[in-house]
C-alpha cells in the first residue's frame, strides 16, 4: 500500500536490524485518517470470505483493526494481555513472546464472544517471528472457530512470521513488507 510506505519513508525510524518505530503515526499518535484508508484496504481484500469478527490485541492493534471491522461491519474483539487477577471461568489463555520486550505475557480471550461458526480475521499492526499471531491462533482454535486470514500494516519479511503462519495453512495480506532494517535505513521488498 504506496499511502503506507510513503509515510514509513517519511516517519519511521529504524533503530537497529530488528526494530522500526513508528511512533508518529501508529504506535504512539495515531494517523486516524491513514488507519481508515488502511481499515478499508484489509477489509476489501479479505470481503469474500464471510468474516464475522475481527479479532486484535491491545493496544497498537487496535486502531487498525476498528477500521476494518467497521467498514465490513462486524464486532471487534481485542485479546488482552494481562491475565484477569479475577478468577473468571468464561477466559481462555496462552503464553506469548514479546518480541519488542523480550519477556512472555498472557493472552486472554473470553469464550462468549468467539464460537465455532465465526469466521475470525485477525489484523495485528507488525509481523516479526509471529508469535503474537501463532498465540491468537491458539485460543480461537480452541472454541474451534475457523480462521478466514491474517491483515498485517507492517511485515518484517527477514523474520520467519509469514513462512510460520503460510506453512500453518493462513493467508497473510501484509500491506509493507520490509526487506531490510539497518540504522537510518529501511528497504522494502517490492523497491
Ligand atoms: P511477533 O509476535 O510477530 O514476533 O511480533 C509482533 C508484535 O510485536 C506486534 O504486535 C508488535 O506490537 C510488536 N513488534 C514487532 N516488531 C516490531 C517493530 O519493529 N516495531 C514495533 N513498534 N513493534 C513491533
Amino acid at each position: 500500500m504506496k499511502l503506507l510506505k510513503d509515510r514509513i519513508r517519511s516517519e519511521g525510524r529504524a533503530l537497529n536490524e530488528d526494530i522500526l518505530k513508528v511512533d508518529s503515526f501508529i504506535n504512539h499518535q495515531v494517523d486516524m485518517e491513514l488507519m481508515n484508508a488502511i481499515g478499508k484496504d484489509i477489509a476489501d481484500h479479505f470481503r469474500d470470505k464471510k468474516v464475522t469478527k475481527v479479532v486484535t490485541i491491545e493496544s497498537s492493534g487496535i486502531p487498525p483493526a476498528a477500521m476494518v471491522a467497521m467498514s465490513l461491519g462486524v464486532p471487534l474483539v481485542i485479546l488482552k494481555k494481562q491475565g484477569s487477577k479475577v478468577l473468571n471461568e468464561d477466559m481462555i489463555q496462552t503464553v506469548v513472546t514479546s518480541f519488542t520486550k523480550g519477556n512472555t505475557y498472557e493472552l486472554s480471550l473470553c469464550t462468549r464472544f468467539i464460537s465455532e461458526s465465526d469466521h475470525v480475521l485477525f489484523v495485528d499492526d507488525f509481523l516479526a517471528n509471529g508469535e503474537a499471531a501463532t498465540g491468537t491462533v491458539r485460543l480461537l482454535r480452541q472454541l474451534h472457530a475457523t480462521i478466514a486470514g491474517i491483515g498485517i500494516l507492517i511485515e518484517k519479511s527477514f523474520m520467519p512470521g509469514r513462512s510460520k503462519l503460510e506453512d500453518a495453512g493462513f493467508e497473510v495480506y501484509s500491506l509493507a513488507r520490509i526487506k531490510r532494517l539497518e540504522k537510518g535505513v529501511i528497504e522494502f521488498l517490492d523497491d
